[in-house]
């Protein structure tokens, strides 16, 4: 049985005093007993002082993004090295964010997981179709080319210490989420094209969902065979909608 993650992605929002209200309600609430694993994703500035809000509780820390050298001149960059020294686990590399509107190749997602991964950080890749694949009938197409190029440059091996996220680009804070059936056919594509090379790993690695994840929607997705949790944008925001999605995925 694979452990569900839910893992909230803050963006570019949030003040001192809104994060630090929003941890506060997410610890005090926290399920006794959740079955999940549970992790946020500040901004890099807030990182550390997240981290330490957090006081080692069942919340875990992560980034939304790294770079993909060790360190040196790269002005603006924050290496893994430093994640991980302000109390990081996770890192999410590949969100669509950052392939489609700061034009990151599949290439430099890969070196990105490499970095990430060397530093003993978990990270949690993103790949998803923009609407116009879907329409194009390329959906499965556009995944294996993201997926692979990882693969190939690290081995499937190293799934065993990652997370993937199916994010459907225009499912991403549309509020149009994928339906349960078609998040299904693509985690199940995603875990065919893995066990084709490992059928070990395939079973054991965390697929999630992300696109719109909210309240009223995550445990229809969740119930899905290979959906193991959500990568929740928007909904992570506000502790009464991300606690009921930890529940959700809890419960599965
Ligand atoms: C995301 O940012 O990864 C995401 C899935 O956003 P939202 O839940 O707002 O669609």
């Amino acid at each position: 049985m694979r452990r569900p993650i839910v893992a909230g992605n803050w963006k570019m929002h949030g003040t001192r005093v809104d994060n630090a209200r929003l941890i506060e309600e997410l610890l005090s609430r926290y399920p006794d007993r959740s079955i999940a694993q549970c992790l946020v994703c500040p901004p890099f500035v807030y990182l550390q002082e997240v981290g330490r809000l957090l006081r080692d509780g069942p919340i875990g820390l992560g980034a939304q993004d790294v770079c993909a050298e060790a360190q040196g001149a790269f002005t603006g960059e924050v290496s893994a090295a430093m994640l991980k020294d302000v109390g990081c686990g996770h890192v999410i590399v590949g969100h669509s964010e950052r392939r489609w509107v700061y034009h990151e190749s599949d290439q430099l997602v890969a070196r990105k997981f490499a970095a990430a991964q060397a530093r003993a950080l978990v990270p949690i890749l993103c790949v998803g179709e923009q609407l116009s694949d879907r329409e194009a009938g390329r959906t499965e197409e556009v995944i294996a080319r993201q997926l692979d190029v990882v693969l190939e440059l690290c081995g499937v091996s190293a799934l065993e210490s990652a997370v993937i996220a199916y994010e459907p680009v225009w499912a991403i804070g549309t509020g149009r989420s994928a339906t349960p059936e078609q998040a299904e056919v693509v985690h199940a594509f995603i875990r065919e094209r893995i066990g084709a090379r490992d059928a070990k790993i395939a079973m054991a690695t965390r697929i999630l969902y992300g696109g719109s994840v909210k309240a009223g929607n995550a445990a229809e997705l969740f119930d899905q065979p290979d959906v193991d949790g959500g990568l929740i944008g928007g909904a992570s925001l506000n502790a009464e909608e991300f606690l009921a999605i930890l529940a959700a995925a809890g419960s599965r």
